[in-house]
């Protein structure tokens, strides 16, 4: 390998087999009245999952244009007024791919490299611009063709959200001092979120109820099973007579319409339920909310629910005190296994005279359910249902130090925003060695 490198840069005939314009001679006239040429200082090669990556290190800005060449494979890659000392290409190491590289001048002051490869690949392209201690640079990967012709998809379904909004019509549930009812903020936070989970590529969120109307549990669930929700979350706000308790909280639930209705049948669901929860030490004035808790004693808590709401948890934190740091389950026998994972949200106490003022807030309410989305993202970027869009992937990218999304979004041609969505990426930093999913475009 590293002989058919050097006998090209000996003779450079070989790039005439490749076209017919590609006339490596030396011509120092003609450079030098072409203005600035940039110089390639570098070449680092990294092998990831599917592609090989090729990084140029440049001293300038340089235009370039990069094709694939068939039987035998081969990419050829031109920068326009460019030049790279003999010898620099030895510096990549040998590898499963590319059997040799070879470089050599083309129409005067323009700088042809080839790769031969052992296979076919897919190259992708971009420049960076200098970063920290990095300068100008030229971003070469040579993507599998294996991998990136995996068959695109894109009849991908959204995992399906229901939300409930916790009471309404003649039931109001909790009411503040300042006369808020909890039916209304838990509409209100409601819709927003809906409106937030929509605006994510993969999610559709399913209002359970859309206006002031008293609905019976078992019919929210029947709601949520009929558009084949893969999670519920069901809002509340909570209420306790000392006006002091505060926060946030968040219960792992697994509803079953089947145990619901066995649950509807018994005559003292009150006592049943404070029987059940009585060491779980909830604040529950609440009927609806003990008879979705004493759903959970009947199907169990499953991984998933305390999964997503340990996410969502998370999120709630940096909008919201919590009042209680951990999702709060019961440990009851799981009687049989759950088909909705579920979680209720107690999103603060509407007792409490400053958190019924924020629940009131519509800028708080929206905090609130962006939190709750970035947390359900979080949660579905990891474990999406198969066959969902969130769960397919063209392939696992390890990031590296010169990335940002957007230029892996540009790399591997998909929207920035999918991209985003893909992997629950709320934030912009990007850690070398992170591994991420690019998404089936
Ligand atoms: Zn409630």
């Amino acid at each position: 390998m590293e002989n058919n490198r050097r006998n090209f840069l000996k003779s450079v005939a070989g790039l005439s087999t490749l076209a017919a314009s590609a006339v490596p001679g030396i011509s120092s006239a003609a450079k030098s009245k072409a203005g600035p040429v940039a110089q390639v200082k570098d070449i680092r090669l990294s092998k990831n999952k599917g592609y090989v990556r090729l990084v140029f290190d440049l001293d300038g800005i340089a235009d370039h244009s990069i094709f694939a060449l068939h039987a035998p494979e081969r990419v050829v890659l031109d920068i326009k007024k460019a030049n790279m000392q003999h010898g620099m290409v030895d510096r990549v190491q040998a590898n499963s791919l590319i059997k040799s590289i070879r470089s050599g001048e083309r129409n005067g002051d323009d700088l042809r490299v080839v790769f031969d490869l052992s296979k076919g690949v897919t190259p992708r392209s971009f420049l960076l611009a200098p970063s920290g201690q990095s300068g100008h640079r030229l971003v070469i990967d040579l993507h599998d063709n294996k991998k990136t012709s995996t068959v695109k998809s894109t009849n991908k379904r959204d995992v399906i959200i229901a939300i409930d909004a916790g009471h309404g019509g003649r039931d109001p549930g909790a009411t503040g001092r300042a006369g808020t009812h909890e039916k209304l903020v838990t509409l209100q936070i409601a819709k927003r979120l809906e409106k937030q989970i929509n605006q994510q590529r993969g999610m559709k969120a399913i209002l359970v109820r859309k206006n002031d109307r008293y609905m019976r549990l078992r019919d929210r669930i029947a709601k949520a099973r009929d558009n084949h929700a893969d999670m519920m979350i069901s809002l509340h706000a909570d209420s306790y007579p000392d006006p002091r308790a505060r926060g946030s909280s968040i219960y792992a639930l697994s509803v079953d319409g089947a145990s619901s209705e066995t649950a509807r049948m018994l005559a003292d669901k009150e006592n049943a339920a404070d029987q059940l929860f009585g060491d779980v030490n909830l604040a529950v004035e609440d009927q609806m909310v003990k008879e979705v808790l004493f759903d959970l004693s009947l199907t169990g808590t499953i991984e998933s629910s305390l999964d997503i709401g340990g996410e969502i948890l998370n999120q709630i934190k940096t909008v919201n005190r919590v009042h209680k740091k951990q999702v709060q389950q019961a440990g009851f026998a799981v009687l049989k296994a759950p088909n909705i994972p579920s979680i209720l949200i107690e999103t603060a106490f509407l007792s409490n005279p400053r958190e019924e003022k924020n629940l009131r807030s519509a800028t708080h309410q929206q905090k609130v359910a962006k939190a709750i989305t970035r947390g359900v993202g979080k949660y579905f970027a990891r474990k999406a249902p198969p066959g969902t869009w969130l769960a397919s992937s063209e392939c696992d990218y390890a990031v590296c130090s010169e990335d940002s999304i957007a230029t892996i979004a540009n790399q591997h041609n998909v929207n920035e925003t999918d991209l985003r969505a893909r992997n629950a990426l709320y934030a912009d930093n990007l850690l070398a060695g992170q591994v991420i999913k690019i998404p089936v475009s």
